[in-house]
């Protein structure tokens, strides 16, 4: 006897359409609410940005979701971008190349959706505002502009909001809030041309940091990329004649002079925040249950369940540093489709609790950032248990290519993308 509950799903990126598909796979009744009008969610590009005041975000601004830029091109190869029975690998929208535009992806997800479907359980322009425990289940209320606020009773919810919205600045360098320069935040970044000419400091060492300054350098006068964990004195980058890699900032000042630790001074004309974004559910009124502390979203057992509520309440998509999103994403969905119908049994309440005390304790102990809480570090260890939760393998072929992306990455930075050897 398997239960067929009631489940609303937040969000249609790619976290909600595999989470909607294996939830309606198990027969559950599904509906997904989707704020805008399309699924893709960070795959949708948006030439609209948010009014950048990144050091004193109003919280009452006009929220653009996606924060990719124009010329975005895949950071992972199609291979590792596709479905167990739905690879990405063996399809092409009009751009085949192995790290495709984020057009490319949008289509594939769109294909996705309609192949499965997945379309006929979204309710678009429905923005969750509230998602509250009531009785044995949850109420949620949303927001239309046809129909004003509504709710609706559910026995689940599955959370996939996404995490790439709610920029995280680096506000602690001395003098950067009296910076009267201008300062945005990656999520804005669309396009290089207004930074003709310009000396532009970028402070970050991920991906966003490493393809946006690089795009910035073809119009700026200078780039200068800052980070923390870089402890090489001023260096050139390879192959480029106007980007250069310092240590962190140790001081900015108001005539536009920033101070490296190296000992560099320069005078900037803007500061490009890539610094990532913070894990944010303005929706949920569970009494308390899940915090937000340092971009740790806790106690969850292994990133998805809430031991209290386990496993009526769960989230999708939360890890980073994963090196196979989609996979990852469609094994979580998988393990709660089957916990929620009662195929597979979670350990208890107590149980949970205990583990996620002892991570936290190993991270503490082995001096891990609470703010790394949700990285996989690029390894395999989580996403091979969540595949053995479910009955599945994930391919070696998988990890292989992910770790010759990372040698290439490594051995020629400038063009990863081109040489990558599957
Ligand atoms: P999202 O895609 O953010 O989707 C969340 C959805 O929830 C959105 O549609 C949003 O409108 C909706 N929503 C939010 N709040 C509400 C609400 N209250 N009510 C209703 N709906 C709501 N991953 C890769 O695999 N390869 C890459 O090359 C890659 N490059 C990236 C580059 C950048 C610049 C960024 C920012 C991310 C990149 N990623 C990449 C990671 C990417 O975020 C994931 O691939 C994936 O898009 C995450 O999907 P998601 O569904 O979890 O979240």
């Amino acid at each position: 006897m398997t239960n067929s509950l009631n489940v609303a799903v937040i969000g249609a990126g790619v976290s909600g359409l595999v989470t909607a598909r294996e939830l309606l796979r198990q027969n559950h009744r599904v509906t997904v609410f989707e704020k805008s009008n399309q699924i893709g969610g960070t795959w949708v590009y948006n030439d609209q940005v948010e009014v950048d005041n990144c050091l004193d975000l109003d919280p009452n601004r006009t929220i653009v979701h996606s924060s990719i830029y124009k010329s975005l091109r895949t950071n992972l190869p199609r291979p590792l971008m596709g479905f167990s029975d739905f690879s990405f690998e063996d399809k092409s929208y009009g751009d085949p190349r192995l790290f495709p535009g984020h057009e490319e992806v949008l289509r594939f997800l769109q294909d996705f959706a309609k192949e499965f479907g997945v379309g006929e359980v979204i309710r678009f322009n429905s923005e969750v505002v509230r998602a509250e425990l009531r009785g044995g289940g949850f109420v949620v209320e949303w927001w239309t502009t046809e129909g004003g606020y509504e709710e609706e009773c559910f026995d689940a919810v599955v959370v996939c909001n996404g995490h790439h919205t709610e920029p995280r600045v680096a506000d602690n360098v001395p003098g950067i809030q009296e910076w009267s320069r201008k300062q945005i935040h990656s999520h804005n970044y669309r396009v290089p041309e207004p930074y003709q000419d310009q000396v532009v400091v970028v402070i970050g060492s991920g991906a966003s940091a490493f393809d946006i300054s690089r795009e910035i350098a073809t119009t700026a006068k200078e780039v200068h990329l800052s980070s923390r964990s870089s402890n090489v004195k001023v260096t050139k980058l390879d192959g480029y004649e106007n980007i250069w890699q310092h240590m962190m900032i140790k001081r900015v000042y108001d005539d536009g002079t920033i101070e490296f630790q190296d000992g560099y001074s320069i005078v900037a004309d803007a500061i490009l925040h890539c610094t990532g974004y913070k894990f944010h559910f303005p929706f949920l009124r569970i009494n308390d249950m899940v915090h937000v502390d340092d971009n740790r979203v806790g106690p969850l057992y292994k990133h998805v369940f809430l031991p209290q509520l386990a496993p009526r309440l769960a989230f999708v998509g939360l890890t980073f540093n994963n090196g196979v999103v989609f996979r990852l994403v469609e094994l979580q969905a998988k393990w709660i489709a089957l916990a929620l119908s009662g195929k597979i049994s979670l350990p208890s309440k107590d149980e949970m609790l205990a583990y996620i005390h002892k991570f936290y304790q190993e991270m503490d102990e082995t001096g891990i950032p609470k703010r790394n809480t949700h990285s996989l570090s690029f390894q395999f260890e989580y996403v091979d248990w969540l595949a053995d939760q479910v009955g599945l393998h994930v391919e070696d072929r998988l990890k292989k290519i992910v770790d010759n992306l990372f040698e290439n990455w490594m051995a020629r930075p400038k063009g990863y993308r081109d040489v990558l050897v599957l």
